[in-house]
């Protein structure tokens, strides 16, 4: 089999040691396996800047997407309402979250060039008084734009709102005071910053806001509460846990930790980001965002005048050892790149190198 390195912002690349912990079939009962999720669990409070008194955290089987539809469907009641603010795909995922469980939400929309402003919102909630919540994505991952979420914090906490923030692929990648900022809860995945592999997200959630969500949630396996409450008491996963899942993830914790945490791992990922587009653009690969663009995924488009398509492209890079992301945008010709999980320098020369020779092969 011919491998390769993704620059797909997850699943990413992950280390050997990580992959070898799946070697292992481990039982689910034993208290060693529990004190394993127990450890994680604590390691995440701990890692985003949470104190144990005030926050938990809940681990959630199935992919992000799952741990965001825990969240909204879980902590927002029939008699309240939550507001969406979306700038890119999975913003507006959200909101389809929240129209097929018939949970009551406003949404704020802007460009996906754009940010979703506070100022915006302050207006938004001025207006419509029935809002309890507000929810939005961090990094947005469809053009890898970092949203300014500690004002949005701030103007809820002031007004004693909940703050949900789907932090999926900027959690580990970025410094993030999460109870400085105010967030209630927030949702990542195993597969993300932590360089774990596909399996469950997991919610940092204020204890007393997780506590006033028992008894509203729509779904039986996805009720936040009630996977919390037997986790809490002994590290028990309500319904079959990932295992393997679970034991590469706590591997990839001590290898976060080995790395110098996340201000180490932030400082990787940020130098890899500016590599990349300083390589990209020479070449003629603008950058889609001038603003705001975040250190975790960059969207490009295609030089002026490229005969050659994605696939083209994608199959070139992928023979050299590298995978593409597709563009995300409906109205504009653009891929992608990632540039997290085990993703060095040396890589980066890699793939700029392979497509400078693709370019070259394809000029006229
Ligand atoms: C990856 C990601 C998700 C979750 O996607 P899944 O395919 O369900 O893992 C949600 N939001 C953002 C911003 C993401 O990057």
């Amino acid at each position: 089999m011919k491998t390769y390195k993704l620059l797909t912002p997850g699943p990413l690349t992950t280390t050997m040691s990580v992959k070898e912990q799946m070697l292992f079939d481990h039982c689910t009962w034993d208290d060693d396996y529990k004190q394993i999720t127990q450890w994680i669990r604590a390691e995440l409070v701990r890692i985003a800047n949470c104190s144990p008194e005030t926050y938990t955290a809940v681990l959630m089987q199935g992919s992000g997407t799952f741990g965001d539809e825990a969240v909204l469907t879980s902590v927002v009641g029939d008699d309240e309402k939550v507001l969406i603010c979306s700038n890119g795909a999975y913003g507006d995922r959200m909101v389809e979250v929240c129209r097929h469980a018939r949970v009551p939400h406003a949404v704020y929309s802007e460009p996906y060039s754009d940010i979703p402003h506070v100022e915006r919102i302050r207006e938004m909630l001025d207006a419509d008084p029935a809002i309890t919540h507000v929810c939005m994505v961090h990094s947005e991952t469809t053009t890898g734009l970092l949203n300014d979420i500690a004002p949005v914090g701030e103007l809820c906490h002031e007004r004693g709102l909940t703050f949900i923030v789907d932090a999926m692929s900027s959690f580990a990648c970025v410094e993030m005071p999460v109870e400085d900022w105010h967030i209630d809860f927030l949702v990542s995945s195993a597969n993300k910053g932590i360089q774990g592999v596909p399996g469950f997200s997991f919610i940092i959630c204020r204890r007393d806001k997780l506590e006033a969500s028992a008894g509203k949630a729509r779904s039986l396996s996805m009720d936040l509460y009630d996977q919390w409450v037997p986790m809490e008491r002994d590290g028990k996963w309500r319904y079959t846990s990932p295992t393997h899942v679970v034991l590469a993830f706590a591997q990839a914790l001590r290898e976060l930790e080995e790395e110098g945490g996340i201000p180490a791992r932030a400082a990787r990922y940020a130098a890899n980001q500016r590599l990349l587009a300083r390589r990209m653009e020479a070449m003629g690969f603008k950058a889609y965002l001038d603003h705001h663009q975040g250190p975790i995924i960059t969207t490009f488009y295609y030089p002026q005048g490229a005969t050659f398509s994605f696939a083209e492209m994608y199959d070139y890079i992928k023979d050299h050892g590298y995978v593409l992301y597709p563009g995300k945008l409906t109205d504009e010709e653009t891929f992608r790149m990632g540039n997290i999980g085990e993703i060095y320098e040396e890589d980066i020369m890699n793939v700029t190198d392979a497509l400078a020779d693709f370019l070259a092969q394809h000029s006229a």
